[in-house]
């Protein structure tokens, strides 16, 4: 059996390990494509949430806008609006009762000016066709009315004219009293005639045509009898009592006369109330259809704020939905990438850490992407570099020439079977063996050859190898040693036989041995029981010793010390 036969692998030669082909462990998912992908997904989600909110609010905004750029201003227009109508219900009131024509013109000054501030407010609002419209039949009432107050102030003014004229008659019938009292006819005379001036007064106060005409009868059947007394009193006075008396008549039953301006004044009075009565009318339906626009305005107003109410809500709940999914994506994302990658690294980092620290760890990361492509690479790093470890150590225990152990090997070997010696209670041998003038050779046929000589020697040694347990070593230049676990001197000098033999027989020529014209060597024999207790530098000081002794006994033989 020979365990050194074959040479130990080259270091330079190429590297038994492959890692694994990608293919072999299932479909490829790429952690930078994954992590890419799901940072899409997430900026997809974000910036999709981020536009639904933005359009959102453009809605919100638009109807903001609208309630504050149309529905604010017009409830304010509607108010305005609402103030005018009373102001003019006021003024109505003022011009209809105006007690001359300075307080008439100022005060359809004043609703001539609202009427124009009404009508332009509704052009610039909305442009209402039928506000406009009933706006110029109220202004239009307003001037008949106007006229209306002017014929009764005109007819008050000839009332008071005709009052003062009728107190002038009074007056000149006082002055005519002391003729006419000297009977007692004249006396009574006067006193109707007073009662006449008193009656037309109080028609004066009158505020009912009915109570007008009752008096008006009242003073006519009395001035009638007025005249017919004339007759009865004094001569002197009776001129002048008809031409009072006519007067009066006159004054009081003339077309345009007291009495009739007073019922004049009555009827115009009565179209006046009417007619102001109208136009406060008029200018309810006016504040109705306006107040209508304002109610619908504030209706539209509830409409667009339920609306935006109503959207708000299902915005906010939207936007929740949304921002909970955005959430949910993220965590799951979250997870994932903790489960797919954090894990595995950390897993991978403790296999590194473990395999630092000498332990003999396998890579083992599933997946198929850059992680595994690591754990792989590890993985095979690892056994890369065991393998080189064996070779460097083979390397550091081989003699590079030969290929057998060197004398490193040796050492450490003789130390553990002189100690197995000890331990298991046998012997141990020794041989040392050195090739008869070597020097000379090199010399005579050069170096190479004198190589190549110490290889076929090896290979002669190595094929006297008879038991596994047998180890041999080139021990120096041309010195070989055989350590023989187990080996009594006896079988040492049997080995010791076979190998100069097996030497001799390698007849490789040598001019210059002169033991024999070929090659030879000499070999010394020590032994060790395990009673002695040797040591390997005591064991080899004794085989150099009888190596020795052989070379000084001619070469070419055996010494057994
Ligand atoms: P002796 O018979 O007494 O042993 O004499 P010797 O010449 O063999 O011994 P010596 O110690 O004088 O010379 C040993 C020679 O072996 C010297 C050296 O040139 C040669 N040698 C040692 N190692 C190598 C080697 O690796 N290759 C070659 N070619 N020669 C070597
Ligand atoms: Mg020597
Ligand atoms: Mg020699």
């Amino acid at each position: 059996m020979n365990s050194r036969k074959k040479m130990p692998p080259p270091v330079e030669q190429e590297p038994s390990l492959q890692p694994l082909s990608r293919s072999s462990r299932g479909r490829r998912c790429s952690l930078a494509a994954v992590i890419s992908s799901a940072f899409i997904c997430i900026v997809f989600l974000f910036i999709s949430a981020m536009t639904l909110s933005h359009y959102r609010l453009l809605g919100f905004q638009s109807i903001l806008t609208g309630i504050t750029e149309d529905s604010f201003p017009e409830i304010t227009y509607s108010r305005n609006l609402h103030n005018q109508i009373n102001e003019l219900l006021h003024l109505s009131s003022r011009l209809a009762y105006a007690a001359n024509d300075v307080t008439l013109r100022m005060a359809k000054q004043s609703i001539d000016n609202k009427v124009q501030s009404i009508q332009k407010q509704i052009n610039e609002q909305d442009g209402n066709v039928y506000l406009g419209t009933q706006l110029n039949v109220i202004s239009n009432e307003f001037s008949s009315l106007q006229l209306l107050v002017k014929q009764k102030l005109a007819v008050q003014e000839q009332i008071i004219e005709a009052q003062n004229t009728m107190y002038v008659l009074h007056e000149k019938m006082f002055r005519l009293s002391p003729q006419v009292n000297k009977n007692s006819a004249g006396t009574t005379w006067t006193s109707a005639y007073s009662e006449m001036i008193t009656l037309a007064s109080k028609t004066l106060i009158k505020l009912r045509l009915q109570e007008v005409r009752q008096i008006y009868r009242q003073i006519e059947n009395k001035i009638f009898l007025l005249e017919k007394d004339i007759i009865s009193l004094p001569q002197s006075s009776r001129t002048s009592a008809e031409s009072l008396t006519a007067q009066l008549r006159l004054l009081l039953f003339a077309e345009n006369g007291l009495l009739q301006l007073k019922i004049e004044q009555l009827r115009i009075n009565g179209r006046v109330i009417g007619r102001e009565h109208f136009v406060k009318n008029l200018l309810d339906d006016f504040s109705r259809v306006a107040e209508f626009k304002s109610y619908q305005i504030n209706e539209a107003v509830i409409a667009d704020t339920n609306s935006i109410t109503e959207k708000a809500s299902a915005e906010t709940k939207l936007m929740n939905a949304a921002s909970l999914l955005v959430l949910f994506v993220l965590f799951a994302v979250i997870y994932f990438i903790k489960r797919r990658f954090v894990e595995r690294v950390v897993l991978l980092n403790n296999h590194v850490i473990a395999r630092l620290k000498g332990d003999k760890v396998e890579f083992d990361v599933s997946g198929n992407d850059e992680i595994s492509d690591m754990a792989e690479a590890f993985n095979f790093f690892a056994a890369k570099v065991e393998e080189q470890k064996k070779i460097l150590r083979d390397l550091s225990l081989t003699d590079g020439l030969t290929g057998l152990f060197n004398r490193r090997a040796l050492d450490q070997r003789l130390d553990q079977e002189l100690q197995s010696a000890v331990r298991n209670q046998l012997p141990v041998a020794v041989l040392i063996m050195d090739i008869d003038y070597f020097k000379r050779y090199n010399d005579i046929y050069g170096h190479l050859a004198g190589d190549d000589c110490l290889k076929q020697v090896s290979a002669a040694l190595l094929r006297c190898k008879r038991r596994s347990t047998d180890f041999i070593a080139r021990y120096g230049g041309e010195e070989f040693l055989f350590i023989l676990p187990n080996t009594t001197p006896d079988g040492a000098q049997k080995m010791a036989a076979e190998v100069l033999a097996e030497v001799n027989a390698l007849n490789i020529p040598h001019e210059g041995n002169r033991a024999a014209p070929h090659i030879t060597m000499s070999i010394g024999i020590a032994g060790s029981c395990y009673q002695e207790n040797l040591n390997s530098a005591e064991l080899l000081k004794k085989a150099d010793e009888a190596l020795y002794k052989a070379k000084k006994s001619g070469k070419n033989c055996i010494y057994s010390s």
